[in-house]
């Protein structure tokens, strides 16, 4: 018998060892092993189990072990609980290759570090427990006292007992050793929840829409599938999950409930655990190590059946898993941005179909991927149009900054209706949110006479300003034109770079409202730990008028008083988004999630819309609510443009302390990979350029963008690249498939 294994330390290699006889029936894959690696003791996991003959010869050819040298033993089997079941092996396989990365790094994405690390081992503690007892007279007023308080705690860790009770541990060992109560050992669980009071929650009865959104949902083995669940913020999607995730639980089945990272707050979790109780296991960033490893356990163990999580939760170890839910399933945060480059969405999709489980994708405004999926009959579909609970959907105006027609804006951050609005709020005690969006690297001209950016006329994508040779690049195609002298729709000189800070915002509210309490938020104001609640806490608990911040503070968040939201400048996430293809969509989603925070309580919500061209039809579209329409428009556009979900794209990002290494290597690839497509016509290859985000930590960074029906297409030519042409040491180069982020 040969054991197939990967190793941690070696990179895109599986290594074959003989199995020790004494070791053979208790071996079965996704079990960690001990196995000699080098001059030293290394631990690995088990991929596939092969008999004599066929070791060598069978799976991924370039993988086996070659010859006919005998092969090292495996030491030992560290633990003999299997840490991945077959099918999420085979998950785990199938994301290696389709995100091009080694089967290593996916493996170590999916196990927590904290369940690897020694030391990270659960406390060995002992555990009081009362016994059903009728006979107490053979006990002194003490004892029996004890005995019968110990049964109106229902039990507890000796510790805690003994402070509790004023007694010693020797005490209740002779009370056990008698028959009156049980000591046992157990491992003491660390709980994420502890000390929060979680109350019971029954289940609501469904509305008309959420009834048929939960029917929707396939329940039986035979008809499985995935569900995107479009429901305008508000519209009761959580309920459904909770119910959809209660029909798995009395058939024996698991779930797993994946959330942005962002909208993991206390708040949510409590959701699940007050319907679920302690089946309920939280993964998320915040937890220590040792609550981190205990969680796991229990998920792998059977305890916990419902997992809520951020997106390296979409391989949590469930038993028998029924249903997944990605909640926000258009988050760019469910892709990782580093290797492996998996979207957890994907995955849950993936692992669905592997394991036989359901998958509901939840959004009020899908990405156009899964929409997509849905006219082409991949995935069923159910929509909720209207809000279950309290508030209704708030009014949403936009407003013309256009620089001609508004006297206040030679450099005024605010439009006179958001002033007066925000005065209004000011007076009535009311609370106010202002939203300013700047991510990415990418920096765009902007015409300040009639509001456009400059795009590319082949890909409709914004032109990136590049400041090295001082021109305009399109991040797709890879054209480029010099930075225009006059704007070429109103001929006007006037051509700014965007960018206006949340702190400019912050020192000219201060100006208009010297007495206003104001607070900020955004990545400069809360790199330190649980600074974010703190924020937030005092906003909700209403020790602030207005909230300052950029994307983090639009999604996910509840504030009854809040009635007023303003979007400072919309087409700055429209032109600043840059090299991004997806700039329209994500302008959709955040204007309509930041309208989603107002008025969700009894007070009615206002929502203002500032931008330098109000009749961008996005806008338009948004305002309404019309996400059909906007999709209809944009995927017109995809479609002409040949961009995703019309092809997939991926981008290969290069980057080197040596700029002119970096520039060179990349370009020479991109030639090789032209020569390559013409060939392969369906391939086609972008220039090489600088990235959007040129240099980075003291690395100049590169980037060719491909496009393709397939992503087998685009592999291929990256595996074809790198075999042809294994790059410098000074170089590295990776490849980002289904790119989210072109930085
Ligand atoms: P979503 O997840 O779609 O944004 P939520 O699940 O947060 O919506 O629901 C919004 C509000 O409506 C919550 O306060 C929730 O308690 C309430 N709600 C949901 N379903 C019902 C229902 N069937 N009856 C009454 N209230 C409901
Ligand atoms: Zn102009
Ligand atoms: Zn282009």
């Amino acid at each position: 018998m040969v054991a197939r294994v990967a190793i941690d330390l070696a990179l895109g290699r599986l290594f074959d060892y003989a199995v020790p006889e004494a070791l053979e029936k208790k071996l079965a894959v996704g079990q960690l092993l001990s196995v000699p690696f080098g001059h030293r003791e290394a631990r690995a996991f088990l991929i596939e189990i092969l008999d004599d003959e066929s070791s060598g010869k069978s799976g991924d050819g370039s993988y086996s072990s070659k010859g006919s040298f005998k092969l090292k033993n495996v030491t030992a089997i560290l633990d003999e609980t299997p840490f991945f079941s077959p099918s999420l092996l085979t998950v785990v396989r199938k994301v290696a290759s389709y995100t091009a990365s080694p089967i290593e790094k996916v493996l170590r994405a999916a196990v927590p570090a904290a369940v690897l690390k020694k030391g990270a081992r659960a406390k060995e503690l002992f555990f009081v427990e009362p016994v059903c007892i009728k006979e107490t007279k053979s006990l002194t007023a003490r004892q029996k006292w004890i005995v019968e308080n110990i049964a109106r705690l229902g039990g507890g860790w000796l510790a805690s007992i003994c402070r509790e009770l004023s007694t010693t541990p020797s005490t209740l060992k002779s009370l056990a050793a008698r028959g009156f109560i049980k000591i046992e050992q157990k491992a003491k669980r660390r709980d994420p929840l502890a000390g929060r009071r979680i109350i019971k929650s029954s289940p609501l009865r469904l509305n008309e829409e959420q009834s048929q959104a939960l029917a929707a949902i396939p329940v039986s083995t035979e008809n499985r599938g995935t569900v995107l669940l479009f429901g305008v913020t508000g519209s009761g999607k959580t309920e459904v999950y909770l119910q959809a995730i209660a029909r798995e639980l009395s058939a024996g089945r698991g779930a797993v409930v994946l959330v942005p990272e962002i909208s993991l707050t206390p708040q949510t979790v409590q959701r699940f655990a007050s319907r679920f109780g302690s089946v309920v296991a939280v993964l998320h960033s915040a937890l220590s190590d040792g609550e981190r490893y205990d969680e796991w356990h229990r998920i792998r163990s059977g305890e916990a059946r419902v997992v809520v999580g951020p997106r390296s939760a979409v391989w949590a170890p469930v038993r028998n898993l029924g249903l997944i839910v990605v909640d926000e399933e258009h988050e760019t945060s469910y892709k990782q941005d580093e290797s492996p480059r998996y979207n957890a969405r994907d995955v849950a999709v993936l692992r669905g179909a592997i394991e036989g489980a359901s998958v509901v994708l939840g959004s009020a405004t899908p990405s156009l991927e899964s929409w997509m999926n849905v006219k082409r009959g991949k995935y069923s579909f159910a929509q909720m149009k209207n809000r279950a609970g309290a508030g209704t959907l708030p009014f949403v105006r936009l407003v013309d900054m256009h620089p001609s027609t508004t006297e206040a804006s030679k450099g005024a951050i605010f439009s006179p209706e958001l002033l007066d609005a925000m005065r209004t709020r000011l007076d009535n005690g009311e609370q106010t949110i202002l939203f300013l969006n700047r991510r990415g690297y990418a920096r765009s001209v902007v015409c300040d006479s009639c509001g456009i950016s400059v795009d590319c006329p082949k890909c409709s994508v914004p032109y990136t300003y590049h400041r090295a040779d001082s021109c305009l690049r399109c991040h797709v195609c890879g054209g480029w034109v010099p930075v225009p002298k006059v704007c070429p729709e109103c001929a006007s000189t006037s051509l700014s770079f965007v960018g206006v800070g949340t702190q400019r915002v912050q020192v000219a509210l201060t100006k208009c409202f010297p007495h206003a309490r104001v607070l900020r938020m955004d990545a400069d104001s809360t790199s330190r730990r649980d600074s974010h609640e703190d924020i937030l806490g005092k906003f909700r608990r209403g020790e602030a008028d207005i909230l300052i911040g950029t994307q983090m503070i639009a999604k996910g968040l509840d504030f009854p008083k809040v009635t007023l939201v303003g979007v400072i400048n919309a087409d700055s996430s429209l032109a600043m988004a840059g090299s991004d293809f997806r700039a329209a969509e994500r302008t959709y989603q955040l204007i309509s999630q930041v309208a989603g925070r107002a008025g969700r309580a009894e007070l009615p919500g206002e929502v203002f819309v500032q931008s330098r061209d109000a009749t961008v039809p996005v806008l338009g579209y948004a305002a309404r609510g019309d996400y059909v329409g906007f999709a209809a428009d944009e995927l017109k556009v995809r479609k002409e443009c040949c961009l995703p979900p019309f092809c997939h794209l991926a981008a290969i990002n290069f980057s080197s302390r040596d700029s002119k290494l970096v520039a060179s290597w990349a370009e020479m690839y991109a030639k090789s990979l032209v020569n390559y497509s013409s060939v392969h016509k369906e391939l086609l290859v972008g220039e090489a350029m600088p990235s959007p985000l040129e240099k980075a930590d003291g690395r100049y960074r590169w980037q060719v963008v491909l496009r393709a029906p397939s992503t087998s297409l685009i592999i291929a030519a990256w595996r074809w690249i790198v075999g042809e042409r294994p790059w410098p040491n000074e170089l590295r180069a990776s490849i980002d498939i289904d790119a989210f982020n072109l930085v």
